[in-house]
């Protein structure tokens, strides 16, 4: 019998995948990590585990009870997937800006949704601050209590990736792994696997794949956190050194542009079947600009962090990219017709 006792014991344990263009070309092993076959289809559903039974277990939390979040809609699901499946409700306060597919899955989950206007970090009405607030005021309304998850400095969201995503990917590859890189939002996959990586084998090579409008790049190479340009990737580009981002240690960064991370990520659909986001546009980016650092030989994991059909009105858009200085590919804008 192989059974899981519910959805939530299907979370991680994630299939490891050649990526075998972006391999030939450079002469490494490029691995991804197929965080889409999640039950909430992102990566994000380990944090939410790592989130919510860290509460449950603190006693914070318990079936009846509420999850508030701010995110960007991945972390979202995840939350609202692993609520679902305790008995839990789900309250999302996400920026107005992010894509409509993300927003119409957290509503079909069943979550409450709070679109709030897209504005930074420091002023008192960014999603993360107002998610507090409605914790907060949850919390004191309703017996059943309230959690604000707080992924991006509740270290419970890094934990989880110590805990279960580096292990596999030790085990996946039999310890043969020279590097690691990805992306960041929250921060907890790239610390949360540096850590689980490095307790195993010191001299891992841990990089950063970072996108225009974020500060990482630049805080990492020259210790001034600035940030320039911007992006159309959703889920990462990080601003500041959140908890879960404390104490990490870079050993490379890379800056890449959205033209690039766009080029893999349809590259990486038409010629491996993988149909992903944009972020994992990034991280095997990343890896691919790694590979040729490193030169051949090298065995090196990235994430694929979630699926293309998540962005479908914007990515698959011709109208969208080129309104984004992004030139659509060919059999997009030209499909090959077919008679009847
Ligand atoms: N890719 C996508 C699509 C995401 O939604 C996120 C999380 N916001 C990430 C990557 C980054 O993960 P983390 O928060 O662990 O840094």
């Amino acid at each position: 019998m192989d059974i899981k006792a519910s959805v939530l014991a299907a979370i991680g344990n994630t299939p490891l995948i050649n990526l075998n263009r972006a391999s030939e070309e450079t002469g490494c092993t490029i691995l991804g990590k197929a965080e889409f076959m999640n039950p909430g289809h992102s990566v994000k559903d380990r944090a939410a585990l790592g989130i919510v039974t860290d509460a449950i277990d603190r006693g914070e939390l318990r079936a009846g009870g509420t999850i508030v979040d701010g995110t960007a809609g991945n972390t979202g699901i995840g939350l609202t997937v692993v609520g679902n499946a305790l008995g839990m409700k789900t309250v999302i306060v996400i920026p107005e800006t992010q894509s409509q597919e993300k927003k119409d899955t957290l509503r079909s989950l069943g979550a409450s949704l709070v679109e709030v206007p897209a504005v930074p970090y420091r002023n008192p009405n960014n999603y993360v601050k107002v998610a507090a607030r409605v914790a907060a005021r949850i919390a004191q309304e309703n017996p059943q209590g309230a959690i604000f998850a707080n992924q991006f400095d509740n270290v419970a969201n890094r934990d989880v990736h110590v805990r279960t995503t580096a292990p596999e990917i030790w085990d996946q590859t039999n310890g043969n792994v020279d590097a690691f890189v990805s992306a960041v939002g929250t921060g907890g996959t790239l610390a949360g696997v540096a850590q689980g990586l490095r307790d195993r084998k010191s001299d891992i090579v841990i990089a950063l794949a970072d996108v225009p409008g974020a500060a990482l790049y630049n805080y990492y190479t020259t210790g001034e956190l600035k940030a320039e340009g911007s992006s159309i990737t959703e889920g990462i580009g990080q601003g500041r050194i959140t908890a879960n981002l404390e104490g990490l240690h870079v050993d490379q960064a890379f800056l890449i542009p959205d033209a690039e991370s766009l080029a893999v990520a349809f590259a990486l659909l038409k010629d491996e079947g993988l149909a992903l986001g944009l972020s994992s546009g990034v991280n095997v980016a990343g890896a691919i600009r790694l590979a040729k650092e490193l030169g051949p030989g090298k065995t090196i994991v990235t994430m694929l962090c979630d699926p293309a059909a998540r962005y479908q009105s914007r990515l698959f858009n011709p109208e969208f990219l080129r309104s984004k200085g992004l030139e659509p590919p060919e059999w997009l804008e030209h499909p090959v017709e077919v008679a009847p």
